[in-house]
């Protein structure tokens, strides 16, 4: 049987990496529901490729303009319509591939309605994982990694009792500054920091890239997702973004990951779990690749891995309030209103400035989350 997708994010770059796995794979997957914001022409695009598609856009006027172009077809627009996109009656899996966080309610939502997740967007798991595990767990739904190191983690786990875990060592490429000093980094502009060394993505991950904030989300990521302990969660740079990531068990062995560098890798393996079969992705050439090589990131210089520990650490609202002074910091930086380092200047007097809430409801996160943007905008 075909299993039924809904793709919210579907014009971004992660959606475009399911699509081509979607293609590869039309007696495994099927795509009934496909969500993007400003861009309509490519979710026009998408809309005529997949015919039993209901779409939502980012706002009325574009939602009109796709009606005129499909009079037949379901069409929504904002958070509503993600809300009904994310609880199809149609879809058995709704990948979340939103930037952000807008992608929450909506994760949650698809839960209550009995749909697997496949979650890509990790700001949602930084600032609400625990709510978003507690709801899983709650429904009897799975949330899969598509994250490429969560995923590997996963799959290093499947099946093995937590208790042997010893640590999670996640990968990290260390960005296109791995080795630039102090200096260099002051002046470091825009275009360069959106240029990875390994990995093609969207603006935002692509900064988080360089300042190495998308490894610290992907800490407090990998703690809900997992249910391990801040402390036990490891970083260490890999440059060549080969071994995804790795789980050491207690008797000393550690088991690893590897793949290409095409996130259409982890993406199939959370559409089709628990099966396994052929896909789109290119094989792995090992001796082509010659080496692997490993280094001990630099804490000092990427105040990110430290600052992220701690709000993981500390839970509560904390998270959150790195998570979205976060994304308002990369903002401005891409705006020019701010430095390089500014990003993890203006993260740090956020958290050190949002008042704390060791237990919080959704609805407190949220003015967290709030004060976290307005502290970076001031
Ligand atoms: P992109 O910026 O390429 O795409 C984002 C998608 O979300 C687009 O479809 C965009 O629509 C839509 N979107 C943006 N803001 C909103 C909003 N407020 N409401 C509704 N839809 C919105 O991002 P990526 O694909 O790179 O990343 C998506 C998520 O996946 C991020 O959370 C990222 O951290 C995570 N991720 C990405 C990886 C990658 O390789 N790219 C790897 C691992 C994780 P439109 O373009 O039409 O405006
Ligand atoms: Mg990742």
């Amino acid at each position: 049987m075909k299993k039924r997708i809904v793709v919210l994010g579907a014009t971004g770059s992660i959606g475009e990496s399911a699509m081509r796995v979607v293609r590869a794979l039309p007696d495994h997957l099927e795509i009934v529901g496909l969500s993007g914001r400003h861009n309509t022409e490519a979710l026009l695009q998408l809309a005529r490729e997949f015919p039993s598609a209901a779409l939502c856009t980012g706002d009325e006027a574009s939602a009109a303009i796709l009606q005129q172009h499909l009079p037949d077809r379901i069409i929504t627009h904002g958070a509503a319509g993600l809300k009904l996109l994310a609880t199809l009656p149609a879809a058995d899996l709704v990948l979340i591939a939103i930037v952000g966080t807008a992608g929450l309610r909506p994760a949650l939502r698809a839960l209550e309605a009995g749909k697997d997740l496949a979650v890509a967007s990790k700001e949602i798991l930084v600032m609400a994982g625990e709510e978003v595990m507690a709801t899983a767990l709650r429904t009897g739904r799975r949330v899969l990694p598509v994250d490429s190191e969560h995923n590997a983690i996963f799959q290093c786990l499947e099946g093995r009792d937590p208790s042997t875990v010893k640590r999670l060592i996640l990968t990290c490429s260390g960005g296109p500054f791995r080795t630039s000093d102090k200096e260099e980094l002051a002046l470091v502009q825009p275009e360069q920091a959106l240029q990875h060394p390994t990995w093609s993505m969207g603006r935002k991950i692509s900064i988080d890239s360089a300042t190495l904030f998308n490894k610290g989300l992907e800490m407090i990521e990998a703690r809900w997702l997992f249910g391990i302990p801040m402390e036990k969660i490891d970083i260490v740079i890999h440059p060549q973004s080969i071994v995804h990531s790795m789980v050491e068990f207690v008797d000393g062995s550690i088991l690893a990951q590897l793949g290409s560098t095409d996130m259409a890798l982890p993406i199939q393996f959370a559409l089709t779990y628990p099966e396994r079969i052929a896909g789109p992705c290119a094989p792995l050439d090992l001796a082509a690749l010659g080496r692997l090589d490993f280094e001990t990131p630099r804490l000092d210089l990427f105040p990110s891995i430290n600052l992220a520990r701690r709000a993981g650490t500390a839970g509560g609202t904390l998270p959150a309030v790195l998570n979205a002074a976060n994304e308002a910091a990369v903002e401005a930086f891409l705006e020019g209103r701010i430095s390089f380092p500014g990003i993890w200047k203006n993260v740090e007097q956020a958290m050190e400035s949002v008042p704390f809430v060791e237990h919080p409801s959704l609805d407190q996160l949220v003015t967290a989350d709030r004060a976290a943007r307005e502290s970076v905008r001031n």
